[in-house]
């Protein structure tokens, strides 16, 4: 096995010079005003050892890697039902795209790009006031990170609401297609706060350890969901969780993985560890640039990809 924190030390330090690459997200006002130069990193491995470099106990601005934990909490509740509302295919489009939308007659190609994620959302509510399904939201993901002082920024999720005429636009489009039950406003606030999820790549990684490890939390001994569910979330975020950069990120990279237009990324090395890294600057499809490098540098390092050493 190799040294991971030798490895962390080393990736932190070569890129040193580059935090700050990359152009912070603008079209939400509250993140435009983040500090491009910052990068934090975590590793934490099925046999509950956990690895840090630079900032990663810096909470930021999850987005849309909570559409992870949102998708998590459907299947929990609908089963493969879920697949009726939403699609399982690379969408090669931006993330707030609405094109495909109307060819698909408001089936969104898959859950991670906005569309789906938000027809998700429309799903976890069902029986819920808006309020009480945040509630779960929240509660689900301390209770994966074993760890209560994750929260929600009110800010970023106000700034949105003020600002996500895309949003609003998707989610009516699925709406005039039946495949929103919610009232629009009802569904966005509960997307809006679920991306303004505050965590630091350490809790994150914390968090999602249990798509690393058959489907439980090795470190809480919490079962979250069958090996047969961890696997199709790893494939769905391998092959959709970049946006029109996943064929990109599998190439460089070669884990599952999910973005969010605060800049972090979120990947897997199923059976090895959970990784979160962490750079506010992005580059032309939303991704950070900077956490996307130091995973491409990480998985050349330990022989992670899944395509092979
Ligand atoms: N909250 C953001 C939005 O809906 C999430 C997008 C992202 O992280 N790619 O625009």
């Amino acid at each position: 096995m190799v040294d991971l924190q030798a490895v962390l030390d080393s990736i932190y330090k070569e890129l040193t010079p580059r935090i700050g690459e990359g152009k912070v997200a603008d079209y939400i006002p509250e993140l435009a005003k983040i500090d491009p130069h910052q990068f934090g990193m975590a590793v934490v491995t099925v046999d509950g050892k956990i690895y840090r470099a630079g900032d990663a106990g810096v909470p930021f601005s999850i987005q849309s890697i909570s559409k992870v934990f949102m998708l998590t909490l459907a299947l929990g509740k609908v089963g493969e039902g879920l697949w009726k509302r939403v699609g399982r295919e690379p969408s090669g489009s931006a993330f707030n795209s609405i094109v495909q939308l109307e060819h698909e007659h408001g089936i969104p190609r898959n859950p991670f790009i906005n569309a789906g994620a938000i027809a998700v959302t429309d799903v976890v509510m069902a029986g819920h006031a808006p309020r009480e399904a945040i509630g779960e939201l929240l509660r689900f993901v301390r209770y994966l990170a074993d760890d209560e002082s994750v929260t929600i920024d009110e800010k970023v999720a106000r700034s949105e609401t003020q600002t996500g005429y895309r949003n609003f636009a998707l989610a009516n489009f699925m709406r005039a297609y039946k495949n929103i039950d919610h009232p629009v406003e009802h569904v966005l606030g509960v997307y809006f706060h679920q991306c303004a999820l505050s965590m630091s790549c350490e809790q994150l990684a914390k968090a999602g350890l249990f798509l690393a490890a058959r489907g439980s939390n090795p470190m809480t001994g919490h079962s979250v969901v069958s090996p047969k569910r961890a696997r199709r979330i790893n494939a769905l975020m391998l092959t959709c969780g970049h946006y029109d950069g996943s064929g990109d990120f599998a190439y460089h990279v070669g884990l599952p993985g999910k973005s969010g237009v605060g800049g972090g990324i979120f990947a897997v090395a199923p059976g090895v560890a959970s990784i979160a890294a962490w750079s506010p600057g992005l580059n032309k499809v939303g991704n950070s640039q900077l956490a996307a490098v130091a995973l491409e540098m990480l998985a050349a390092r330990t022989g992670w990809s899944v395509f092979g050493d």
